[in-house]
């Protein structure tokens, strides 16, 4: 049975149960003219999402939209299984995530190779999305979500293919992965670093766009609402920024990927642990494994590295 938490009068958190775990991976379904979702999470947990949409009084088929914030399958993975299932959805994504929704082959393969065998049993299969029904939006397009309009914002750094919905009315921001990873009862944030396509300074670029628009409330896919805004995005900007540095020092060293994963994890699992208790990084580690976090650090500076020893 999915858990489900009202905190708006049209809004309704669903919680997935990602790897049977609570408060890991939400869905944010709004009410209203055009029923819809803000993520789809992965294949695994559909089944799980639609009991929830049952719960909050809708049925699924009178959904209207699924919007992803970006293509990673955590957030967008059972997109293509909903929209065969739900023939009047239409999926909304940014221009750079839409082609890999409709062949999501280089996508999986992707994520094959950070996840090994775990693949299958963490998201489950990926099916494309028919085509006919993923519309793209651009940077600045509004889009009618439940009774909301809600205006996509280009915001890279996390993947270079993510937006934020903003709903300039209630001031709520729905953020996917660019305001980071923290947990309901947690004041950590943990700093979501995967490979392929970080970059740091879009991200950096990104949090100054979030910030400027004053949000009085940020709606987390990983997890659920927090109204400490000034302090999530500083934590969350100090901690890219540390995490860098700690990767940048471990490479010059000649240290493996290995032992910097070792340095970084042990120095995360102390901040998490001095703010809320022990086991209390279990979570953490199950969305956002910090191997992951340092692979996509160590190509992000090697990568980096070329481009400026490219630049006149
Ligand atoms: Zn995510």
């Amino acid at each position: 049975m999915a858990q489900i938490e009202r905190i708006a009068d049209d809004l309704v958190v669903i919680d997935v149960h990602y790897n049977h775990t609570p408060q890991v991976i939400s869905a944010y379904l709004l009410l209203g003219e055009r029923p819809a979702l803000i993520e789809s999470g992965p294949t695994s947990t559909v089944d799980t999402l639609l009991a929830g949409v049952r719960e909050a009084g809708v049925d699924p088929r009178d959904l209207r939209a699924v919007a992803v914030t970006h293509i990673h399958l955590d957030h967008a993975g059972g997109a293509g299984t909903l929209a065969r299932r739900f023939p009047q959805l239409e999926v909304y994504v940014h221009p750079a995530g839409a082609p890999h929704l409709i062949d999501p082959a280089r996508l999986v393969a992707s994520a094959g190779r950070l996840y090994g065998d775990a693949l299958q049993r963490l998201f489950g299969d990926v099916a494309p999305v028919p085509e006919g029904q993923v519309k793209v939006l651009q940077d600045g397009e509004s889009v009618l979500l439940g009774s909301r309009q809600l205006v996509a914002l280009d915001t890279p750094g996390h993947a270079n293919h993510h937006h934020a919905f903003w709903d300039p009315a209630s001031a709520d921001l729905f953020t996917g992965d660019v305001a980071g990873v923290a947990l309901p009862g947690s004041r950590y944030v943990r700093a979501p670093t995967p490979p392929p396509q970080l970059d740091l300074r879009a991200w950096d670029r990104s949090l100054a766009r979030l910030r400027a628009l004053r949000p009085r409330r940020l709606l987390l896919t990983h997890f659920g609402p927090h109204t400490w805004v000034a302090d999530l995005l500083a934590q969350l900007e100090a901690r890219l920024q540390r995490n860098l540095q700690l990767v940048r020092e471990g490479l010059a060293a000649g240290e493996s990927e290995d032992a910097i994963t070792g340095r970084l994890r042990a120095e995360t699992l102390r901040e998490i642990e001095l703010r809320d208790g022990p086991g209390a990084s279990a979570r953490y580690e199950l969305i956002m494994p910090v191997w992951q976090s340092v692979t996509g650090l160590i190509r992000y500076v090697h990568t980096s590295e070329q481009e400026e020893s490219r630049a006149p």
